[in-house]
């Protein structure tokens, strides 16, 4: 029997009849999937696999290719004629709905229905997507006892070999799916009749396009919004912004400050459009330049957090270390030097880590980041993890200064930022010769996942020129530091102490 909805079909039309219909009769409009989603979805499948380990033992129902999904049907029926009690991604389909089960278990007090998720707790969309699969399954012919979203336990800490049964917490929704259940025939045929359609809903953009799920059909239907809108309002609020929107204000020229509430920053954001005009606040930037002392550290620090702890002492999702950079400069006219560290990417790198670190700051002088909470929450998680190096790692914490702060509080701002106080909108509009653009790495979830890759023997390519690339993009986002502070200091012409 052809079906027509599936469970990740079913929760796309909850959140949207246009994604739906736009999935079902326009797929080739879908955005690409960005590496950083896919390391999502590769990380979801590892998580979904170990799962399997909670109940061994069993046969799996998987199809030769997610197209050929009738082929997981017949399967399973198979399966189940055959008395088998463990099934992996059993499928199901009834009233043209077809579900795929992550793990399916007879024990003695009857079906139990598993569905694994790698996030850390149970969503009420998660909930929606059990209640789709328990309708199924049970109209099927399967009289489930329970159903159970399985998701990782982030309270976990690995401590020898990983314990399986620590690291996910199994929690019923039997009772919310039963809630819920009565909704789905009525929702059901909606979502069918939305598939019949002869042309595609009109459904305007909205908080739905994010909520639950970033939709994936945004290039299309966010067409007309402009590279730069009122989207981009500093810290404005979802809510403002659609409501902006919705009053036809698309870009900042066209808001009207006299009725508009608007913070002193995001006045500043929109009068700098406007007019074409930067902001500089000489006195403040002074302050902020005289403030710091030689010798200038400028570091970096690049993480992974895996959803399944790699090293000991560690919990799922935590940011271990991995790569730093270091720019210095002893005083105002001396060369500037520069440190790394990239970690073996089999081993825990930690304790390698902390050692060169604390060598490569030495002992005074001011440590420069960006975004100082980052570095300094890293820090201290170090301290907690390793107490022996607590002393000189508290002082490092205490020589930290944060170079965003100028940007962030828009003491220095210019039309080019947008908005934005990120390293990667601030350095173009400060420094123009230098760019991310060219690197092969061009963000931290890029080389993160990458690292994570390496460390799970998953990668593919060439790993000592991946290396190269990872040192690449560290390096930069250290010397991007130096030069902009380098033209905040022009800027004022102050000097250092
Ligand atoms: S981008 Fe928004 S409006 Fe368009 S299909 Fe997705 S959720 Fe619906």
């Amino acid at each position: 029997m052809k079906y027509k909805l599936s469970k990740s079909t079913f929760i796309r039309g909850l959140q949207c009849e246009k994604s739906l219909y736009l999935y079902k009769k326009h797929y080739k409009l879908k955005d690409p999937i960005s590496p950083s989603l896919q390391a999502i979805f590769d990380q979801g499948n590892q998580v979904g696999l170990l799962a399997q380990e909670l109940f061994p033992g069993g046969i799996d129902s998987s199809p030769s290719s997610h197209l050929k999904m009738m082929e997981s049907v017949i399967k399973t029926k198979e399966f189940l004629d055959k008395g088998e009690s463990i099934i992996y991604e059993a499928t199901f389909t009834y009233n043209q709905v077809l579900a795929a089960l992550d793990i399916l278990v007879r024990d003695d007090k009857g079906w139990k229905a598993y569905e694994v998720k790698s996030s850390t707790s149970v969503s009420d969309t998660y909930v929606k997507d059990a209640a789709i699969q328990y309708y199924t399954i049970v109209n099927s012919g399967i009289d489930l006892v329970d159903i159970s979203i399985v998701h990782i336990n982030n309270n976990y800490v690995l401590d020898g070999e990983l314990d399986i049964s620590q690291l996910f917490t199994i929690k019923s929704v039997k009772d919310k799916v039963l809630d819920y259940l009565p909704r789905i025939p009525k929702e059901v045929s909606r979502l069918k009749n939305v598939i019949k359609l002869d042309s595609t809903p009109n459904i305007d953009i909205g908080k739905h396009c994010i909520n639950p799920y970033q939709c994936d059909f945004k290039e299309t239907c966010w067409k007309h919004i402009p590279d730069y809108s009122v989207f981009d309002i500093s810290m404005l609020k979802k809510d403002k912004k659609f409501y902006l929107y919705n009053q036809g204000i698309l870009t900042l020229d066209q808001i009207d400050l006299s009725i508009t509430e608007l913070s002193a920053n995001q006045v500043l954001q929109v009068n700098a459009e406007v007019n074409n005009e930067s902001y500089i606040n000489n006195d403040e930037i002074s302050r902020f330049i005289e403030n710091l002392n030689y010798p200038l550290f400028f570091l970096d620090f690049e993480t992974i957090n895996p959803a399944v702890p790699k090293y000991q002492g560690t919990k799922p999702y935590q940011q271990v270390l991995f790569q730093y950079s270091i720019h210095s400069k002893q005083d105002i006219n001396s060369q500037l030097v520069h440190k790394e560290f990239l970690a073996d990417p089999s081993k825990d790198p930690r304790i390698q880590f902390i050692d060169q670190l604390i060598k490569n700051c030495d002992n005074s002088g001011d440590i420069i980041v960006y975004n100082i909470s980052f570095e300094r929450s890293r820090l201290n998680e170090l301290i907690e993890q390793f107490p022996e190096y607590k002393t000189p790692l508290q002082s490092i914490v205490l020589r930290l200064k944060d170079l965003m702060i100028p940007f962030q509080k828009k003491w220095y701002y210019t039309p080019e930022m947008k908005g934005s106080y990120s390293i990667k909108n601030v350095l173009p509009a400060l420094v123009s010769d230098l760019r991310y653009d060219n690197l092969n790495i061009k963000e931290g979830e890029m080389a993160s996942s990458i690292f994570l890759s390496m460390a799970n023997n998953t990668f593919i390519g060439d790993e000592s020129n991946v290396r190269d690339d990872l040192k690449d993009y560290c390096r930069l986002d250290t010397y991007a530091m130096v030069r902009i502070l380098e033209k905040l200091i022009k800027t004022t012409n102050q000097r250092l102490k």
